[in-house]
């Protein structure tokens, strides 16, 4: 696969012009380039984890992309909305804003669904991202500037780890290449324990004989026979999955020299981004080997998305009870409704998704459109400085519809004095509804 600029048309962002407060979002964790061995107090661990985006500012975010082994699901639907909601309020407000996602198009799930399914890798890729693109733009995402596939970045990959090398954060089990997570770990967002039970349920091995600490990461996995493989200065293989990251984000979001870092700012990037499950161990081990090239710290906020269950369920691919967006637009389910569905919960809560939840959305989204054919609709502007405000306030989504159906059900009622346009466009620009 490429790397793709703008991998899929823009939707059309209808300019607001208003004052905008400042962006809040609440960061998951802290992580900061302290080791463990200057931690000479806990106060900063303690502080607000609130992170303010002043409008106009120049900013950074790296949003996680998918594994393109299977299609997207609502809950993939549900992360990108979230950072397609900060993406349209920063650009909104001024903000000029440089969007990286990376694709892990080479992986175990993916090398594993190929061989089951008897299809190349390569193949299986191509096909999934394709389909992950066609659904991103049903749904009015903003697409990334730059869409990266890990198989492009072995070169930087390959230099990061040597700098890491020459800074002894590596060595080897076997051929493999491990990173020493134990300077890093005073940031850990959750206990040792817990994070070497997680650590073995996502895609790590703390029981692996020879390692210094269970919970050190793989870098380079040497070349297993019949997987695929590429030359590096570190022997035949291919990287492990936080290294990609580390990588991508730090050479699209800062340039060719990014092994430097940046020492104009406080902060490497802005916003990273992704699923909860993220949280630990990817995000983690992404900024710890990020600090560990640069010796700075890696984003400002690290924002998570809460997890989309199914009829009270948990959505997982074990279960068979994923809801597949290209699904479910073939079933004729409008698009619209999915985003507005999505957004009438908080981003960062667990949440469930049924029959119940899209039937309310699609009789209210029917309703709000109806309200928007007539000519005399309840006063406009105090509703979009609502959603504003509401947006502003860690993207207070179920707020903002909440105004927005008070608005109906008063312009129901014959209230006057508003301006149809107002709320159609603050309803497209800010909340991706093109109504
Ligand atoms: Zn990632």
């Amino acid at each position: 696969m490429e790397i793709i600029q703008h991998p899929w048309p823009d939707p059309f962002q209808p300019p607001i012009t208003i004052d905008y407060p400042p962006l809040q979002l609440e960061s998951s964790f802290s992580f900061d380039t302290r080791s463990s061995e200057d931690d000479s107090g806990s106060n900063k661990r303690s502080k607000s984890r609130t992170r303010e985006f002043f409008p106009g500012e120049s900013l950074r975010l790296y949003v996680c992309g998918i594994t393109p082994y299977d299609a997207t699901h609502l809950g993939h639907a549900a992360t990108y909305l979230t950072f397609d909601l900060i993406n349209r309020y920063l650009r909104a407000s001024g903000s000029e804003v440089n969007f990286v996602e990376n694709i892990t198009d080479i992986d175990e799930p993916l090398l594993e669904r190929a061989q089951r399914d008897g299809v190349s890798w390569e193949g299986l890729a191509q096909e999934e991202t394709e389909l992950f693109m066609q659904d991103m733009t049903a749904l009015r995402i903003f697409a990334p500037r730059w869409f990266v596939p890990a198989t492009q970045v072995m070169e930087l990959v390959d230099q990061a780890i040597t700098q890491m090398k020459s800074k002894g954060y590596v060595y080897s089990v076997e051929n493999d290449l491990y990173f020493r997570v134990n300077d890093f770990l005073i940031n850990l967002p959750i206990s040792e324990a817990e994070a070497i039970e997680i650590f073995s349920q996502r895609g790590g091995d703390p029981h692996r004989m020879g390692k210094e600490h269970p919970l050190d990461p793989v870098l380079w996995l040497a070349n297993k026979e019949n997987e695929p493989g590429w030359e590096s200065s570190h022997g035949f293989g291919r990287p492990g999955w936080h290294i990609e990251c580390a990588v991508i984000s730090l050479r699209y979001l800062l340039g060719p020299t990014f092994i430097e870092g940046d020492r104009t700012r406080e902060t490497l990037i802005d916003i990273q981004g992704g699923g909860s499950d993220l949280i630990f161990p990817h995000h983690f081990m992404s900024a710890a080997q990020v600090t560990s090239i640069t010796n700075q710290n890696f984003a400002h906020a690290y924002v998570h998305t809460g997890m989309i269950g199914l009829d009270g369920e948990k959505m997982s691919k074990s279960k068979g009870n994923l809801v597949f967006v290209s699904q479910s637009l073939k079933d004729g389910i409008d698009p619209m409704v999915i985003r507005y569905a999505l957004m009438k919960s908080h981003y960062s809560t667990d949440r469930m998704w049924d029959q119940n939840l899209l039937n309310q959305a699609t009789v209210e989204i029917a309703r709000i459109r109806s309200v928007l054919a007539r000519i005399e609709v309840a006063p406009s502007s105090s509703l979009v400085h609502t959603i504003i405000q509401s947006l502003s306030l860690n993207l207070d989504t179920p707020g903002a519809i909440g105004a927005i159906n008070e608005w109906v059900i008063a312009s129901e009622n014959g209230e006057t004095g508003g301006s149809v346009g107002e709320v159609a466009r603050a309803l497209d620009s800010l909340l991706g509804l093109a109504l």
